[in-house]
């Protein structure tokens, strides 16, 4: 064997901070105010990362150390995301929308000992804090300190307070690039919460995804609207990888209503955007009776939920084409993304491929199962439970005793990731549905997603979710809870007939429910253990006077 002459070189995110604030003087980071932008420079923010660095190190924080952030997408949110894994210690972004419960379990489990508050969500953190001992001291953002009340034994101070006299350089330590730089716990459908610790590497490595090609080819000339939350997934490794391509990035902060992203991309016109499907849906309606241009999106990112088709072919009509993708935050969060192969140039042909959830990258294996665990053919016909594996997947979950490979979750090393699947030989894969949302139904099985999908195409359905219901005769049979536009006489056998045209008669549901809204989860999915908690009871009601 021979020796590469090759260096060593750490994957650091202080290297990614560092490259951003010396080699792109035009890239900025904004954040919308509600009526306007508030811009910075990535070396101002790089300035801002290193004064907190500098005030947390006061403060006791070091090597290995939980810094939590509880805030919107914003430019100190961006500056934190910078500086805390730089100094070594670890972000943990947690998400706004957790139950309670939830959050404390979350912070208790990551023994947080600084958090980061917006001061528009600050009453909600008030009630998690004095039930996390761990907690020392409280930062408020965009807002004063006492917008906190600080329970006994925490200290608050205001963000300027807290920068105020640092130096703007921060000697960043040499790290391992294995060492802990952020973590994210998974919003828990089912069980507590699982942590996903991510190190310097693997968001390094992730961060050339999201640049290159294959991914979402974040680029110098992009300017990236992250709606995405920055406590979701790490917002789809996007303001990492805007440090590593020197992208512009927009943040829309609490602005998150069709309304106000409108308008901010009005402002600003973004070349990019990202963001699951539920805003992608409100956006579309709104546009559909306020006509704007949104021409100035080459790519509009759709993942986290399986985006409709219907909607693909909405967006192609604004001229803002959506790319697909498919991922999970134990994934940091980007596996596969859907681009039509090289030799497929008519649009018509190139469209099925787009529907797909996608190709895996270079750096992640993908492999579908059987319940047995055998690997199965790709053969885009055959389907089984997706697994993968990789240097930014996750092979563990946090604990504070020792991270936890448990097989229910992971399998010789590869991740379960729950979701049932085809790969065609291609390479794209598509999602039936996730295991437990799978219809089972006389024996045979009907995808969930498949039948959403058919059915938010109908131009009078705005959102609409499909779960299973226990049913004496069948096991289950499918039930739609969907939200028709405004004005829309809509009714139950109107739809039925519709489907009967689109997908085979025994999938035709019987139960619905025409709501105001589909549940949604802390991320903006369609909630489908609450709409079946919801809907336990009252289903009955809706099939009344309907045959069987
Ligand atoms: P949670 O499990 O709390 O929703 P994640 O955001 O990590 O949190 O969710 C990952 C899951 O989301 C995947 O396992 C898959 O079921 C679903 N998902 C993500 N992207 C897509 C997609 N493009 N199509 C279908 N399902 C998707």
């Amino acid at each position: 064997m021979i020796q590469s002459t090759m260096q060593e070189g750490a994957l650091t995110i202080s290297s990614l901070l560092e490259h951003s604030r010396k080699f792109f003087p035009e890239a900025t980071v904004s954040t919308w105010t509600g009526s306007g932008l508030r811009t910075e420079s990535f070396s101002e923010i790089g300035d801002n990362a290193a004064q907190v660095a500098n005030a947390l190190a006061k403060l006791g924080i070091g090597i290995g150390d939980r810094v939590a952030t509880f805030m919107w997408n914003n430019n100190e949110h961006q500056a934190l995301y910078a500086a805390i894994p730089s100094m070594g210690a670890v972000l943990h972004t947690l998400n706004l929308r957790l139950s309670p419960e939830q959050a404390v379990f979350i912070m208790n489990h990551a023994e947080d000992k600084v958090v980061f508050v917006d001061a528009s969500v600050a009453p909600l953190l008030q009630n998690y804090v004095p039930q996390v001992p761990s907690v020392t001291d409280v930062v408020v953002v965009n807002g004063p300190a006492d917008a906190f009340s600080a329970p006994e034994g925490v200290t608050v101070r205001a963000w300027d307070d807290l920068l105020e006299g640092e130096s703007t350089e921060y000697d960043w330590p040499e790290l391992d690039e294995h060492a802990a730089a952020a973590m994210c716990y998974t919003s828990g459908t089912t069980g507590d919460p699982k942590g996903v610790v991510y190190s310097h590497r693997s968001i390094y490595l992730h961060s050339f995804q999201v640049i290159s090609t294959a991914g979402m080819a974040l680029a110098n000339s992009d300017l990236a609207l992250v709606i995405v939350p920055m406590f979701h997934a790490m917002s789809w490794g996007m303001p990492y990888a805007a440090m590593m391509a020197g992208a512009s990035l927009l943040h829309p902060d609490r602005f998150l209503q069709p309304e106000p992203l409108l308008a901010m991309m009005k402002e600003a016109r973004p070349t990019m955007a990202a963001a699951v499907p539920t805003i992608w849906s409100g956006v579309a309606a709104l546009l559909e009776s306020h006509p704007q241009d949104i021409s100035h999106l080459r790519s509009v990112t759709v993942g986290g939920s399986a985006v409709p088709p219907s909607m693909v072919r909405k967006f192609d009509e604004f001229n803002a084409p959506i790319v697909h993708a498919w991922g999970m935050t134990e994934t940091s969060p980007l596996g596969s993304v859907a681009h039509p192969p090289a030799d497929v140039t008519d649009p018509e042909e190139a469209f099925p491929f787009r529907i797909t959830q996608g190709r895996f990258p270079a750096a992640v294996a993908a492999r579908i199962v059987d319940s047995d665990g055998n690997v199965l053919p790709n053969d885009g016909v055959t389907s089984g439970e997706l697994e993968v594996s990789g240097p930014w997947i996750t092979g563990s979950y946090y604990s504070p005793e020792g991270n936890v490979s448990d097989p229910s979750k992971f399998h010789d090393g590869w991740l379960r990731t729950g979701d049932v699947s085809t790969i065609s030989p291609q390479g794209y894969m598509t999602i039936v549905d996730r295991t437990k949302d799978i219809i089972k139904t006389g024996g045979e099985w009907i995808s969930s997603v498949d039948l959403e999908n058919v059915i938010a195409g109908h131009p009078e359905i705005l959102e609409c979710t499909v779960i299973g219901v226990p049913d004496p005769k069948w096991d289950e049979r499918p039930f739609v809870l969907a939200v028709t536009t405004e004005g829309s006489t809509l009714d139950v056998p109107t739809m039925r007939a519709w489907l009967e045209e689109r997908v085979p008669r025994w999938q035709v549901p019987e139960r619905w429910s025409f709501g105001e809204e589909v549940p949604k989860t802390s991320v903006g999915k369609f909630d489908k253990k609450k709409v079946r908690q919801a809907y336990a009871d009252g289903l009955y009601e809706v099939i009344n006077g309907l045959e069987l």
